[in-house]
């Protein structure tokens, strides 16, 4: 499906043109955001096991295609529920006011009483405990001491190692209120994250994620970045394969069962050019137009896929089909 276009009806079928709605640049556009002071690392208590890159600089486990058994899928399941349960309660400190590093403090004390690890900690010098992305980051944001403004946007992204597996999974924050396109850019971002993994489907082609994504979000006037895109999970923080949320004509590895990764893609209000600070890791959109992201980390089932980053529970910050499965209504 084409771009819509600016004078076109909005998609959201109130009968307002695109321009004048959803899809209102004056509302969308912000201040770039401002990198502020980053305090040092957190304690990790000492009983807390870490990941291999922590103490060797490297990651030792292989960096194939994370395939789980009955025994390491249930090892992997608790990981991604604590991290479930961590973007939660992290997600539940945004508001006006509130720093970024606060929400970094809270979330890392989160981790530590559930006997896990903060992936991101030390992960490649990474200083901090989760990502916070802001406005126009689009991912990698250094939680710090700038203060969150009603109106902003901000994605959290948690990363929980325990059991020996990591389990990652992030969302978007309102900050307060929020206008309605920017409300239409998180809101699209969380439907594209849901049909990527509605589409899912052992023995299929992986390039299936991203044509469930990329139409749709252009559908509602957003891109969709290119740069990154899922990735195998498991024992591994980073594994193969690379999971396009773009159309990716020759893509042709197949789903396989048993196999884990992530769906994350991350939309665009605005142009599709973005570039790192000097910190080496925050990402901003060169016309400070907002982005959103969501993340979860799934397996391949026979029927389907399986969404892990949710609590025992079934509490998501990200959200799911009330069905249960990955399938959405057609
Ligand atoms: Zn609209």
């Amino acid at each position: 499906m084409d771009r819509i276009r600016s004078n076109s009806p909005c998609w959201c079928a109130n009968g307002a043109k695109y321009k004048r709605c959803h899809g209102d640049r004056r509302l969308l556009q912000r201040a770039r955001v401002a990198i502020g002071s980053v305090s040092p690392p957190r304690p990790v208590p000492d009983h807390i096991t870490r990941p291999d890159y922590i103490s060797t600089g490297a990651v030792g486990t292989p960096r194939t295609w994370q395939i789980q058994d009955d025994e390491s899928l249930e090892r992997l399941r608790h990981a991604c529920q604590v991290a479930a349960e961590v973007l939660l309660v992290a997600g539940q400190a945004v508001a006006p006011g509130t720093t970024t590093d606060e929400i970094d403090a809270i979330a890392h004390a989160a981790y530590v009483e559930r006997g896990a690890y903060p992936s991101d900690l030390r992960y490649h010098g990474f200083t901090k405990s989760i990502c916070t992305s802001v406005n126009g980051v689009v991912c990698h944001g250094v939680p710090d001491d700038r203060r969150l403004q009603e109106g902003d946007i901000v994605n959290i992204d948690v990363t929980a190692f325990v059991d020996g597996m990591h389990g990652d999974t992030s969302a978007t924050f309102a900050v307060g209120a929020i206008d309605e396109p920017t409300r239409g850019l998180v809101e699209t971002t969380r439907e594209a994250t849901l049909r990527g993994i509605a589409a899912v489907a052992a023995g299929e082609p992986l390039r299936r994620i991203g044509e469930a994504i990329e139409p749709f979000a252009r559908s509602r006037g957003f891109s969709v970045v290119r740069t990154y895109g899922g990735h195998g999970i498991g024992q591994t923080f980073h594994a193969a394969p690379h999971i396009y949320h773009h159309v990716e004509r020759g893509d042709d590895d197949l789903f396989q069962t048993g196999m884990s990764f992530t769906v994350e893609p991350m939309l665009l209000s605005g142009g599709t050019s973005f570039t790192q600070a000097a910190d080496g890791w925050t990402e901003h959109t060169d016309d400070a137009m907002p982005s959103a992201q969501f993340e979860h980390t799934v397996v391949v089932t026979p029927t389907g896929a399986e969404i892990l980053t949710i609590t025992a529970d079934g509490r998501t910050a990200v959200g799911a089909p009330a069905t249960g499965s990955a399938r959405l209504p057609a």
